[in-house]
């Protein structure tokens, strides 16, 4: 089976057009249950894991970043109160650090305030969603004498940070976020830290290959082009997505002949796109402002990576508070004294405040009603934020089938389906890869059964696999079968 990536640059007459639409060749794989499994001269997995964070109805999507048409205070915007009753929450709403779990506790612990300066101590706060922005305020609040209770759809704590446990694991695998970026992590590490939950270092050695399996010499193509591109839209009258500022500034016109191992500039700016942008902000370049768009370097220097149970923390950070478990929020009614919440299975319940802290992509799909509706300003910056994508497929194998210390890896010319994969040998010393998956391809992706979604990330790895080690290892295990993710 040939996989090919989806075409985004490509060569014209004069010269190279962006595409903007995403495209999925004819021979990618389509989600069909029924479709014979692709073979792949990868070993099969001893165990793995998905995740579809895009079709979680509690989540819809991974982390929000700035579409073409946002404006500079959407963010801020969300943070004002609504008649001192109706507060918003989470890592959409952060000021610094949005889309990462720091930004998110930020928020959370900035709306308690904000509601502190309001509301008299013993006042109901009800909050809606138990992540880690939600566990923040809950804590601070009750810790200050509020009555709060925290209402959460799921039947399970921690949101978007989901740890599982299980027999098939060496060590507690973090199914959403797991890394901590440099920036303004201290609060967040102290708290990891007195929870004795475990980080490691997670400076990322990259490898980028061929799909023959060659390994390339280290470029800055791609980065260098998107910088140029940021760098012409940033002095525009308009604001454009990225991969309009790519072709209009020029900055895409990379050399299209290929050059060394058969490579091209266009390739190699292609998987710059891919593994970089599009995973680090979970947006395609077609949609992400070229104005607001900060592309996150994933494993930069004093990064950290989770390892001990993330979860554990915002379960700690709640203990001892009421928390209503499996009851989905559908209304938020403001009323002359308060609020009054509706739940999806029928119940109401009424507090002096609220505070939401569900993430857009759930704003976004009208899945609680307001009453009275939002002001403007805040359906405004709802609307125009974007709710990004990334998903991951976590797979164990007996023995390493690869022979590269590289913790990151990724290939240049081939699919872009999971542009990225992370090395847990290097990191955890255990054989384990984590591919991410991320953009208008998580979407795409996240229709497809668990083995078919294994079989075609097999096919992705083809390149890293050292034939010596597979040829000398035993025969595949049997089909594993999914471990269950905790969503
Ligand atoms: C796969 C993936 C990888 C990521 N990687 C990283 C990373 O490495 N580093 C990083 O910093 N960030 C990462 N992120 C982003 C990070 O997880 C989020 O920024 C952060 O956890 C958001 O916290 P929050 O409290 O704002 O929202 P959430 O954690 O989403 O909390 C909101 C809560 O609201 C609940 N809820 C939703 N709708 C309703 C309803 N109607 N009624 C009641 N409850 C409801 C949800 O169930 C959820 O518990 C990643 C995200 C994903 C999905």
């Amino acid at each position: 089976m040939t996989m090919k990536r989806r075409t985004f640059l490509v060569g014209s007459v004069s010269g190279l057009t962006l595409l903007t639409v995403a495209a999925c060749t004819p021979d990618s794989p389509q989600p069909s249950p029924s479709a014979s499994p692709i073979r792949s001269k990868t070993p099969e997995p001893a165990a793995f894991v998905r995740t579809n964070w895009a079709a979680d109805p509690f989540s819809r999507g991974a982390l929000s970043y700035p579409a073409v048409g946002t404006a500079a205070d959407d963010r801020e915007i969300l943070r004002r109160p609504i008649d001192d009753r109706l507060f918003f929450a989470g890592e959409h709403t952060a000021e610094t650090a949005p889309a990462t779990v720091q930004g998110a506790r930020a928020s959370g612990r900035s709306v308690a305030f904000d509601v502190m300066s309001i509301a008299e101590p013993g006042e109901r706060i009800a909050i809606v969603g138990a992540g880690i922005a939600g566990a923040t305020a809950a804590r601070i609040l009750v810790d200050s004498g509020y009555d709060v209770v925290v209402i959460e759809g799921r039947d399970r704590l921690g949101g978007r940070v989901s740890t599982l446990n299980g027999d098939d694991w060496p060590f507690p695998l973090e199914l959403g976020a797991d890394v901590i970026s440099a920036l303004d992590s201290a609060a967040v590490l102290a708290e990891l830290a007195d929870a004795n939950i475990d980080v490691v270092s997670f400076t990322l050695s990259q490898e980028h290959r061929t799909v023959a399996g060659e390994v390339l010499e280290p470029s800055t193509v791609g980065q260098d082009a998107v910088a140029e591109a940021l760098e012409w839209a940033a002095v525009q009258p308009v604001d454009t997505s990225l991969a309009d500022a790519l072709l209009d500034s020029g900055a895409a016109n990379v050399d299209a002949s290929a050059g060394a191992a058969g490579v091209s500039q266009v390739d190699l700016l292609e998987n710059y796109v891919a593994s970089d942008v599009v995973v680090g902000t979970g947006a395609d370049a077609d949609e992400l402002s070229a104005w607001f768009a900060s592309i996150p370097v994933l494993g930069a220097e004093g990064d950290e990576m989770v390892v001990g149970d993330f979860e554990s923390l915002i379960v700690g950070m709640i203990e001892g508070i009421t928390v209503l478990p499996s009851s989905t929020v559908s209304g938020v009614t403001l009323t002359d004294r308060g609020v009054s919440l509706r739940l999806a299975r029928g119940e109401s319940y009424s507090a002096d405040r609220t505070i939401v802290t569900v993430p857009l992509g759930v704003l976004q799909a009208g899945a609680i009603e307001f009453d009275p509706p939002l002001p403007f300003s805040h359906r405004g910056a709802i609307a125009a934020l974007g709710m990004g994508h990334r998903d991951k497929i976590v797979m164990r194998f007996d023995t390493p089938f690869w022979s590269t210390d590289a913790s990151a890896w990724s290939v240049v010319d081939g699919d872009t389906d999971f542009p990225l994969w992370i090395n847990m040998l290097p990191l955890m010393g255990e054989p384990i890869l984590v591919g991410l998956m991320a953009g208008e391809a998580a979407v795409r992706l996240s229709e497809f059964g668990d083995r078919e979604l294994m079989q075609a990330a097999l096919v992705s790895l083809e390149p890293f696999v050292d034939p010596d080690l597979v040829s000398r290892s035993a025969s595949p295990s049997a089909s594993p079968s999914p471990s269950s993710a905790s969503d």
